[in-house]
This record gives structure tokens, sequence and C-alpha cells, in this order.
């Protein structure tokens, strides 16, 4: 390394994070990468988001991996900015802040019954499943007849079909012992996932709709009169391949029948949820059927009068994430987002974004490897242009300092191989990629065990 590279710290260890570690760490002057991440782990959604029976997609990692490996780069897990550190230290400890931290929450309906017992945010369900300390008490009543889920978009089809998979299908994944359990256990015999427009606005890929229809214990219904589009919509196909392929794939779940499997999901379009009724807990959803209006270009869904009542036990909003900000970081609350454009973010020096915390919760995890490398160059445009230059004072004992200080438990890179050699041992056993660590407790232990060693 140069006597003097550039020390960026980059918050949040999901694909942009990484993406854009190893765009700084590939660049033309020198250099060095703090990650700064709230979890002893290291991946974001690639770990705790990514369906589990969805192991190549996880294998992206392993560029994670090549990333961490690179000279310059320092992971600092179980460091919490907003806790442990401010924007304020940040932009004094190093030379410029890229925040990647993603969408923490997910958005609200607004609707009654919301908040009733069996009611609950896809984001918890998928942290549940996948193992996220902060999630694990969550207890999941599986024991329903119905289960249905809002949302046309990739979440609600990775929920729907994790609540449809068998023990088989389970069983050499890395979905965490209680899940499997309790999935194993489940009575659900229908699950409805429910689009407030037609098949044709679906955000699914195609890729992802056409696995429903391939399940072992689920057979899939679609009505065929909901595919038959109106004008505008059956138009804009043309212009929209990933659309065109999901209705052909529509069309074919359409024209099959039930072959006896011990489960059903169903597709319902054009209905939204104005209640979730019951006493103490989920009973019933009510619906309303809704026509597509084109409001400026784009078509909405506009509640007609006629409403549904189904009885289901359980509902899964699956209708998007939304950004959290930081104290002292800019935020636009109506998209929640930083404030930034293109990723510089706006009315501070030194301070950029990427990922989901800059455009918000959308696209696939390629689409951060290129949105992280927009910032990288605007921030090395900066560098370039004189704007942005290395301080003396900024050095990675100040960081190690100030860590000390504030009693903070830092996971160091080695740390998280050490919970990774942990998982995967327990996995091996027993066919399985790993048996994830769930609670807080054990990761810090595990990551512990490789600094006693080291002692
Ligand atoms: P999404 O694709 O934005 O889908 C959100 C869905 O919720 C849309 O169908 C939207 O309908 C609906 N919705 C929003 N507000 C609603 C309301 N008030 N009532 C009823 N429905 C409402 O978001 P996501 O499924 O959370 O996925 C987030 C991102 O991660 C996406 O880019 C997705 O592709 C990606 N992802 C990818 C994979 C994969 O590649 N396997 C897996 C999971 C997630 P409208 O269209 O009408 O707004």
């Amino acid at each position: 390394m140069s006597d003097n590279p550039l020390r960026v710290a980059v918050v949040g260890s999901g694909p942009a994070g990484f993406y854009a570690a190893g765009a700084l760490l590939d660049a033309d002057v020198p250099i060095e990468v703090d990650m700064i991440e709230r979890l002893p782990t290291p991946w974001g959604l690639v770990r705790l988001g990514v369906a589990p029976d969805h192991p190549k997609l996880k294998s992206v990692s392993r560029a994670f991996e090549r990333i961490a490996l690179k000279p310059g780069f320092r992971f600092f897990g179980n460091v919490e900015v907003g806790r442990d550190l401010s924007h304020g230290d940040l932009v004094e400890l190093y030379d410029a802040v890229i925040y990647a931290f993603g969408a923490q929450t997910d958005k609200r309906l607004g609707i009654p019954g919301e908040d009733l017992q069996g009611s609950w945010s896809a984001t918890e369900f998928v942290a549940w499943y996948n193992g996220h300390p902060d999630y694990q008490n969550l207890h999941f009543d599986l024991n329903v007849d119905r289960a249905v889920v809002i949302g046309n978009g990739n979440v609600a089809l990775d929920v729907a079909r994790m609540l449809a998979l068998t023990p088989e299908e389970l069983a050499p994944t890395d979905t965490t012992d209680p899940a499997i359990e309790a999935i194993g256990a489940s009575t659900i015999k229908e699950i409805l996932i429910v689009g407030r427009r037609g098949p044709a606005q679906a955000s699914w890929t195609t890729q992802e709709l056409k696995e429903m229809g391939e399940l072992a214990g689920a057979d899939i219904a679609v009505d065929p009169a909901e595919l038959e589009l109106e004008a505008e919509s059956e138009a804009a196909l043309e212009h929209d391949t990933n659309a065109r392929r999901n209705m052909e794939v529509l069309r074919d779940f359409a024209a099959r029948a039930p072959t006896g499997k011990s489960v059903t999901l169903r597709f319902l379009f054009f209905h939204s949820p104005v209640a979730l009724h019951g006493d103490g807990k989920v009973e019933a959803i009510e619906v309303v059927r809704n026509r597509l209006e084109n409001q400026d270009g784009r078509l909405v869904a506009v509640p007609t009068d006629e409403h549904e009542t189904l009885e289901c036990g359980l509902v899964f909003r699956s209708v998007g994430y939304r950004g959290v900000g930081l104290p002292d970081v800019p935020f636009d609350e109506r998209r929640g987002t930083i404030l930034n454009e293109n990723g510089r973010i706006v009315g501070q020096e030194r301070a950029y974004c990427a990922g989901w915390i800059k455009r918000g919760p959308t696209g696939i995890i390629g689409t951060n490897k290129k949105d992280a490398s927009e910032t990288v160059a605007l921030l090395l445009e900066d560098v370039h242009a004189g704007r942005l230059t290395h301080r003396k004072d900024v050095t990675a004992a100040a960081v190690e300092a100030v860590l000390a200080e504030r009693d903070a438990r830092a996971v160091l890179y080695a740390g998280w191989t050490s919970i990774d050699e942990t998982e995967r041992a327990a996995g091996e056993k027993l066919g399985r990629p790993r048996v994830k660590l769930r609670s807080w407790n054990d990761l810090l232990e595990a990551a512990e065990r490789v600094a006693a060693r080291t002692a």
C-alpha cells in the first residue's frame, strides 16, 4: 500500500457495500476500505434475505470473499453507525464514507387490522427463516388453512414458495431448524397471492415465477379469465419482455388441472386488501376489486365498490421494503432514501451512498454492481478534481482507538471466518451448506474463538 492511501468507510456489507469496496480497491489511486456492519456477519440480504432454496443466488458471496481478501480491506462487524459511531465520527475518522446499508424496514399497508396477531411483514418472515439474530424470538403459527401473501414482487413469491416447500425440499438448505420444523408441520392448504394490479403489471422475474409451478408439494392455480388483458396492458407487453414471458408462464399455469398435492398456490389479481378482521388474531381478509386506470402514463389500481371477505389465518404483507435514515444525513422521506444525486449525498462533503439506500429497493443483486460503481466513479472524480484528499490524521489506528474507547466488541474478518467455519462444519455433517448460528451470543462467541486461538 502507498504511504498515503485515501481511507474510505463503507457502511453496510451487502451486495452494494461489497461492490463499492471492490471498485474502491481496484481504483487507480491507492485506497483502503473499512467495511462497517451492524451484524457480526457480512453479505446483507445474500445471507439473510435470499431464499435458502436459491443457493445459486447465494453463491455471489464467493465474489465478496475475493474482495475481502484484497489488500487494504478490513471488516468491522458488530459496529453500528448510530450507536458506536455517528455520521460526524465517520467523516472525521475517514476521508470519505459510502453508506450502503440497504432498506431496513417494510412499507405498511395502512389498513385496519394490520397489526393483528397472524399479520406479518414479509421482512419478518424472511429474516426469521434465514436466521437473522434479531428475529429468532418470533413465533409463526402455520397451523391454519389459508395464508394470504399481499404483493406481486419476487419477495412475495419467496414467501409463498417457502411456505409451500416440503421437508425434503427444505432439508438440503440452510433454512433454520425452527423454520424447517414449523414449515414441515404446517397445515396450510391454500396460499393465496394477491396483486393489486393485473398479471401484466406484476414485478416478478420470469425464472422466479416459473419455479412456482415446479414445487413437489404444491399445485398451482390461476383463473384464465384474469389473464384476459384489456387493450392497454396487452399493448404494453410489446415493449416488456419480462411481462410477456410472465404471461406465457401464467397461461401454462392456468391450463393445468390440480394433481391432488396437499397445498394449492393460487393467484388473485386486481384486488387490494382493505381490512384484516378477527378477534385478537387474523381470521379473514377483506379485499376490494380494482380496475386499472391510466394516470400520467402509468396503469394504476383504482378500487371499485365490489368487496369480498376471505377466511384466512395468516397474512404476509410483501409490498416492498423501505429505507431508514441516519441522524445528520439528509433523507428523502417520500422515497425512503438518503437525499443524493447519483450517489453524492446532497449538501455534504465526502459522503456518498450506494444500493437500496441510494435508489430505493429495486433490482436484483447484480444491479448493485453498476449502482456501486457509479457512486465510486463519482468519488474518484472528486479525488481527481482535488475535492477529496487524504488528511494526515486519518489513520487505521485512529479508528481502532475510538472503537476501543467505546467498548465496541468489533468482529473482524477473522472473526467472521470463524463463524463461517463453525456453521459450514455443522452443515457438512447433515449435507447442508451450513447450519446458521442464530443468536447474538452464539455468533459473538464463535467470532471470539478465533481471537482466543490466536492470542
Ligand atoms: P417489488 O418488486 O417492488 O414488489 C412490491 C409489490 O407490492 C408490487 O407488486 C406492488 O404493486 C405491491 N404493492 C405495493 N404497495 C401495495 C399496496 N399498498 N397494496 C397492495 N400491493 C402493493 O418489491 P419486493 O418483492 O419487495 O422486492 C424487492 C426487490 O428485490 C425487487 O427488485 C425484487 O426483484 C428483488 N428480489 C429479487 C429476488 C430474486 O431475484 N430471486 C428475490 C427477492 C427479491 P404495484 O406494482 O402495483 O406497485
